[in-house]
């Protein structure tokens, strides 16, 4: 919004925030330095959402964009009126505001008689939140008297799998949500009121709770959590249903948790924080080491999970595989050695992959990686793809051993993992020496991001470092469960 518009006015992404949470609108229409940071995970989420708009756009071909960068918010509502007035039939990103509420539609049809709503989601279903989302959408475009026969939720269609070109009719769901959104009329108008209002008195008092995180993690959580210690009910791990309503009840630190509401991995931890102590069942680590042999190979994929298949045989937001990592060992005195595969951007490397990957892994190896359930997912998909190699790679899943199960069971516990058996906690925690601090790459959603600009990229300076940043992280999460294996050994 313009500075020109009134202290009170809306936008649909302001308007949703404040469904979510009054003081999240106050705050981000008053005080919008106090916002936390935007993850880079985040910032990905965000360019995937315009990736999918873009492409729905496919469905209705040949429409106008009113931009949204360029032209001020009164040039994009009359440039979306000019286009109206001149029968245009689809116009992308459609401007308009009533009742100081500024919204722009993905896709405006006209349809046979009167205009639709097309608002696409990158998700693979419809949520509430879509439906207050188009709800609006249709309250300030029936306000403005453009008729509106229908509004569509445009997601992605889970089940679709890519053979040839892509059928943008088939790759979404259009989903018909008219009585929803005309049943959420007042519903509207009411929230509108209410939040204009609020918007004109003091930041209204709210505290923490269920809505910070839901339907969207809230970006003031920084400022309004501030109270809350490092030690707290919150840092408990795992299931928890009880923590607000103890809270409400003033339990804010962990020493103040009643035991009965902690599960047995629960006090591991609280006891660890608090007394700073640290945990070992020395039977389970050493029945869990015992059940290795060699050759010993650890594992790691960097996946991607592309919202449109960019492969033949693959759905939205299949997890597939563009690097591996393996370090290995041939028996007990053996000297460490690596390989690694990292693909080269914009071709399909799926087969060069699983055969440098198989040539690597001796049947007879086990297998270790860290979170099993991702990597025998991957795995299994490379079967269903390349039937051929089906049997190799389910000797090799046969062969996996999982390494965070030791950590997720706290067979093995230091008080610095906080609960955590991720390998980027537990290693720094075990091996001080060993971290990920320094990396370029710190995660695998942002490994998942480096590649796509990989992707993008023409300048071969930025790729060779890309690719040098990826090859380093991968081969830091094979080697950190290689200096895992070695401590637990230590440590029994
Ligand atoms: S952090 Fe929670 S209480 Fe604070 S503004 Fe956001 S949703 Fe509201």
């Amino acid at each position: 919004m313009t500075n020109k518009q009134p202290r009170t006015s809306l936008s649909k992404s302001l308007f949703l925030k404040g469904l979510q949470c009054p003081k999240a609108l106050y705050l981000h229409k008053y005080n919008p330095e106090l916002r936390d940071e935007i993850p880079a995970s985040l910032e990905a989420v965000f360019q995937l959402g315009t990736e999918v708009g873009e492409y729905a756009q496919k469905l209705f071909p040949g429409g106008t964009v009113i931009p949204y960068g360029e032209l001020s918010i009164q040039e994009q509502i009359k440039k979306t009126e000019d286009e109206i007035k001149k029968g245009k039939k689809t116009i992308y990103e459609a401007s308009f505001s009533y009742d100081d509420v500024f919204v722009k539609v993905d896709i405006l049809h006209k349809g046979r008689h009167e205009w639709e709503i097309h608002e696409v989601k990158s998700s693979a279903s419809v949520k509430d939140v879509h439906i207050d989302d188009t709800a609006l959408q249709y309250y300030v475009l029936s306000g403005t008297g453009l008729p509106v026969s229908n509004a569509f939720l445009v997601h992605l269609n889970g089940e679709y799998v890519k053979n040839g070109d892509i059928e943008p009719r088939k790759l979404f769901v259009m989903k018909d949500i008219t009585d929803d959104v005309k049943e959420k009329t007042d519903f509207i108008r009411s929230n509108i009121n209410s939040l204009k209002t609020m918007l004109t008195g003091d930041m209204p008092e709210a505290d923490i709770g269920e809505h910070c995180a839901t339907p969207y993690g809230c970006d003031f959580k920084g400022y309004c959590w501030r109270h809350i210690p490092e030690d707290s009910i919150f840092s408990v791990t795992g299931k928890f249903s009880k923590r607000f309503d103890l809270y409400r009840q003033g339990v804010v630190h962990m020493k103040d948790i009643p035991q009965k509401f902690l599960s047995g991995r629960q006090r591991i931890q609280v006891n660890g924080t608090l007394k700073k102590k640290d945990f070992v069942n020395p039977v389970a680590v050493k029945e869990f080491l015992d059940s290795l042999w060699y050759p010993l190979y650890f594992l790691d994929f960097e996946t991607i999970l592309p919202a449109i298949p960019l492969f033949d045989g693959t759905r939205p937001y299949q997890q597939i595989p563009f690097q591996y990592s393996l370090h290995y060992l041939e028996n007990e005195t053996d000297e460490l050695k690596h390989t690694e595969y990292l693909a080269n951007p914009m071709t399909d490397f799926r087969k060069e992959l699983l055969e440098k990957l198989l040539g690597g892994i001796p049947d007879n190896a086990c297998v270790l990686v860290y979170n099993s359930s991702f990597e025998i997912q991957v795995l299994k998909y490379l079967a269903e793809q390349f039937p051929g190699f089906k049997e190799k790679i389910e000797t090799i899943i046969d062969n996996v051993a999982d390494l965070a199960i030791p950590f997720r069971r706290m067979d093995l516990y230091r008080w610095q993992m906080n609960g955590s058996h991720s390998l980027k906690i537990v290693l720094p925690a075990l091996v001080p020496e060993l971290s990920y601090e320094g990396l370029e790459i710190r995660e695998g959603s942002i490994a998942m991001d480096a590649y796509a600009a990989m992707c993008r990229t023409k300048d071969k300076s930025e790729l060779d470092k890309i690719r040098k940043a990826l090859l380093e992280y991968c081969k830091m999460d094979t080697i950190a469960m290689v200096r895992i294996v070695e401590k637990m050994r230590e440590v029994i």
